[in-house]
Formats: structure tokens, sequence, C-alpha cells
């Protein structure tokens, strides 16, 4: 089968034949109809620091997929079958530590990464683990199954905040930012404010219900926002962020920056009196129940986000489009 590994410890990736896996004990086989390209899978081709310290080379990238399932590998008790439509949890956990206990399983100890700590789903075939196998609602359009990754993340910040009959500032329009203005709207939020300085994702937002999308916020604007989500992880759009959130306002960290960012402490953090939330992933399974609930029921509609296709044998062409930003979610097909 054709495969995008990373296949050495540098930038870049090699698109190759390899064999077929077979599904190791307590994981299923999948035929991938689609899979989505993820800002971490930039990361990733241009091999950051974090990517380097995450990934053992040889290894299949990808983590946003749905596929077929051709195969089950178990004899535990399973509502999955042969031929269902699956997607994949991305955060792999453990069941052993703390967290697992909990029943954080998102936030595992010893999480593992699907196409980053171990072969993922940029290729024709996949292996999932079971316990990180979802099983899709057939009535969702599979287009939107595989974004279902990025939409959870956007509808667990969203969630955890609380936006109803609240104005909400969403800085930076990546494809977790604008899902992320989708369901405050879907979940009542007053007014939802966008930021971004790309051109092409504030005419994606604007199809996005986003009330008004803005390249910068004005200074008369400065706290007066109930709740900001900060999914820039960019220094400036950080501190924007800070300014932004009322006094007693919420704020949820979500993006991640590429280095370490300094900000003013006194004012940020202790003068506003803010409750500072940070998100990290999807409750498994709440978030995915929530979310296949919001895209069953026509709530969201994320056909305006899912703007490309690509064969999976074009993915340079695909990483470059992904690169200039100059768009939503792609889709490769296998
Ligand atoms: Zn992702
Ligand atoms: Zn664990």
């Amino acid at each position: 089968m054709l495969a995008v590994l990373k296949e050495k410890a540098a930038p870049g990736v090699t698109l190759k034949q390899v064999p077929i896996p077979k599904p190791q004990k307590d994981e299923v086989l999948v035929k991938v109809i689609y899979a989505s390209i993820c800002g971490t899978d930039i990361g990733i081709y241009d091999w950051i620091p974090w990517a380097a310290s995450h990934i053992k080379p040889p290894t299949i990238i990808g983590h946003e997929i749905v596929g077929k399932v051709i195969e089950i590998n178990s004899d535990k008790k399973t509502d999955i079958q042969v031929g269902d439509l699956v997607s994949s949890e991305t955060h792999i956990f453990c069941l052993n530590c703390y967290q697992c206990m909990i029943k954080n399983y998102h936030i595992c100890e010893n999480m593992n990464l699907f196409g980053i700590g171990r072969n993922g789903g940029f290729a024709q075939y996949a292996t999932i683990p079971l316990k990180t196998t979802w099983k899709n609602d057939p009535s969702i359009p599979v287009e939107f199954m595989s974004a279902q990754e990025p939409l959870g993340n956007a509808v667990h910040c969203v969630t955890k905040a609380g936006v109803k009959n609240k104005k909400v500032l969403i800085m930076g329009l990546g494809p977790v930012g604008l899902c992320a203005g989708a369901v405050s709207k879907a979940m009542g939020a007053k007014e939802v404010v966008g930021i971004n300085d790309e051109p092409y994702r504030r005419q994606i937002a604007e199809k996005m219900g986003f009330d008004r999308i803005l390249s910068k916020l004005d200074e008369k604007e400065y706290s007066t926002f109930d709740v900001v989500l900060e999914m820039s992880g960019n220094r400036l759009g950080i501190d924007i962020a800070f300014e932004a959130v009322r006094i007693g306002g919420k704020f949820v960290a979500f993006g991640i920056p590429k280095e370490n960012v300094s900000i003013d402490w006194g004012k940020h953090m202790i003068n506003k009196e803010l409750t500072i939330l940070s998100v990290f992933g999807r409750r498994l399974w709440e978030t995915w129940k929530q979310t296949s609930k919001l895209l069953k029921s026509k709530k969201i509609d994320l056909s305006p986000l899912i703007t490309h296709k690509f064969k999976l044998k074009d993915f340079e062409k695909a990483m470059t489009l992904m690169k200039s930003r100059k768009c939503g979610k792609i889709l490769l097909e296998p």
C-alpha cells in the first residue's frame, strides 16, 4: 500500500509502498477513506524539536482519519463491527495511570499518539487500537468524519468555558479556531468575533457563522470579552487575547507556541482575576458524543471548512498549500 512516512530524522517525508499492516491484539484494521492534514503534521514535516522528541522514524504519519473496518483482532466486547465507518482518537491512553483512573483518558500520563508515536493513517490502510476507535454515525457526511478531531478540540474548549449569552473572542482562525466559532454560535454565544491576518481564513469564518471577523483587534475592545479562546499559539496573539478578556472573564489556552512566551504576569494573570482553562485534546468519549450530535443535528456544517481534496500520492502539493494557509481542512484520498 502507499503510505506517507517520516523515514529519516530530518525535514520532509517519503512516499512509498509498504506492506498492509496486520492488526495486533485489540486493534482494528481499516481501509482509509479520508485523512485530513493537521497543523501538527506541518511541524512533523518540518521536523520541529517537538516532532523530533515524539517520533522515532520510520513512522507512517497522519492522525485525523475515517476508514472502513476490514478486520477486528480482539475477543473484547465491542459494538464495532466489520464494515463500520470509524475514526481514530489521537490520544492513546494506557488505562493504568492516575489520570486514566479518574477518567481523564485524554491527558493520560503515559500517552502515545496515533500517527506520531506509532503508525498513523496517511496510507491506504491503518491499524487503530480498539480502545481509541470511534464508531461514526453513518448519517454524518463522510467528508466531515476525519475533521471530528479538530472539531472535537473546539467542542472541548467551548463547553469547558461555557459561552451561552457571552461575548466571545477567538484569537487565531486555523481549523480549530474556525470550528470554535461555529460551536460557540451553536451553543448560544451572544457574539462571536474572530481574528486572523489571513484573508482566506476570514472568508471561511464568515461562512461558518462568526458575527465579526477582524484582522486586528481595536484597543477600544480591550477588556470587553467574557470568554477568550486563544487558538493562535502566537506570542502577539496571546498578548492581545489577554488584553481582550474582561475583568473576571474566562481565558482558554489552546494554541501551542513554537517557543517560550513571556507574559506580563501581574497584568495578565493576577489583576483581572481571570479563570484560566487549559485544554488538550478531547474528552473520551464525552466530547466525541457532543461533536457527533452537533454534526448529526446539522447545528454545525463543516462544508465551508473542507476546502480541498488531494490524492495521497500528491501529498507534497497538499503540504505546500497547507503551509500557505490559503486553505481550510485538506482531505487526502488514499
Ligand atoms: Zn490533528
Ligand atoms: Zn493512562
